[in-house]
């Protein structure tokens, strides 16, 4: 029996050594950039890979080595997009986890590029066209899904102006025009973390957003000051801040004290720090910046609304979502005259419709270069990506 056990510890210890080591294929995301597709392939520890082209039909493989696939994985995705057509995931050998990308055409460039902590194989595979020829066909089967989130709801009001109005009431009924707006454009698929008057908690509304895999995610509110004549439109995106101004919007919305607030940025450092390496960041702001002056465009000519630009702040609801993801602050219903058009369909109706506008603006191909407003002083320039992945920037 002692012999038996010697014997099995000899094989046994080898063995849990080599499954320690192995790493494990967490996850695979995908999306459009602007010449193509940029696929990541995200693991417990850092892997080698070898690649491979094949002909007739086109295809391109990678085998990652020393490595198993996480269960939960799709063993097949289709993206339909002009370059790849399919990407199919399987576990070729008990060492060996192979993705295997269909492609479309034989006319495409390759760009793969490693990146850590934690680890990510990031591939980019791109027209080598300069012009894409099936733009027209590859956005009508991209399905874009943008996950709409009024705030408050049920026993939370939110802010209540001066003649009793609710934010929660105005948030919905925005959130619900714009779903109404892309009702009949088959590419888009608006989900709502709401769509009645009912209580969602904060960190429910990321997860809705999450676990539907949506590419956006956008928080829906209102202002409110106890300075009654504060007014105008404020974007808002998920950091630290120092402005005072910040902190008590996002402490109302967050629905804490300022001072907890301002404890906030020890305990949710890292949290930060691990969002600015993944990055939806850089999206984040763009996605900000195509929103906000869409808001801000057509409520200053209409409405001669203010534009109190594209600021940060710790907001709760923004901190879980995994996609791009961004708080608007669309009027203060504190201010008389602004609850006034806030209680308004037609004021309400033109805010859904900018910010559906500011979301089709986000995905379209301008390369146009935006300016907003960034905090008290700085302006962020939002430049859309040319499509090669650039090392030092993390939107992954
Ligand atoms: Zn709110």
């Amino acid at each position: 029996m002692l012999k038996l056990t010697i014997l099995l510890s000899f094989f046994i210890y080898p063995l849990l050594i080599w499954a320690e080591q192995k790493a494990l294929i967490k996850d695979i995301r995908y999306y459009e950039i602007s010449s193509g597709v940029r696929v990541v392939i995200e693991s417990t520890n850092y892997v080698e890979f070898t690649k491979g082209q094949l002909k007739n039909p086109d295809r391109v493989f990678f085998d990652i080595k020393n490595a198993v696939l996480n269960k939960d994985i799709k063993k097949e995705i289709f993206l339909n997009t002009q370059e790849v057509f399919r990407i199919r995931i399987g576990q070729f050998d008990p060492n060996t986890v192979r993705f295997v990308f269909d492609l479309n055409s034989s006319h495409y460039n390759l760009k793969v590029i490693t990146l850590e902590d934690p680890f990510r194989l990031v591939i980019d595979v791109y027209s080598q066209q300069s012009s894409r020829i099936y733009e027209q066909k590859e956005k009508s089967l991209l399905k874009r899904k943008i996950v709409i989130d009024p705030g408050h709801g049920g026993k939370d009001p939110g802010a209540i102006g001066p003649t009793g109005l609710q934010e929660k009431e105005i948030v919905l009924d925005i959130a619900l025009k714009i779903k109404e707006f892309f009702k009949s454009d088959p590419s888009y698929d608006i989900i709502l973390t709401r769509d009645k008057d009912m209580y969602v908690s904060l960190e429910e509304r990321a997860e809705i957003a999450n676990k539907a895999e949506a590419d956006l995610f956008i928080s829906i509110h209102t202002n409110a000051s106890p300075n009654i004549y504060s007014k105008g439109i404020e974007t808002y995106l998920l950091n630290w801040t120092d402005d005072e101004e910040a902190i008590r919007v996002a402490a109302r919305e967050n629905a804490i004290s300022v001072n907890k607030m301002r404890q906030l940025k020890g305990e949710l450092g890292v949290v930060l720090a691990s969002l600015e390496r993944e990055a939806k960041r850089d999206e984040s702001i763009k996605l900000a910046s195509y929103i906000h002056t869409s808001i801000v465009e057509s409520l200053k000519k209409s409405f001669l609304r203010s534009d109190n630009g594209v600021k940060q702040a710790l907001f709760y609801v923004l901190i879980g979502a995994k996609m791009p993801s961004v708080l608007l602050e669309i009027s203060y219903i504190s201010n008389p005259e602004e609850e006034y058009l806030l209680s308004q369909d037609f004021y309400r109706t033109k805010i859904a419709q900018a910010i559906a506008e500011g979301i089709i603006n986000y995905f379209s191909k301008s390369d146009r270069i935006k300016k907003v407003k960034y905090t008290k002083n700085k302006v962020i320039k939002v430049k859309k990506s040319n499509g090669y992945i650039n090392k030092k920037r993390t939107h992954l």
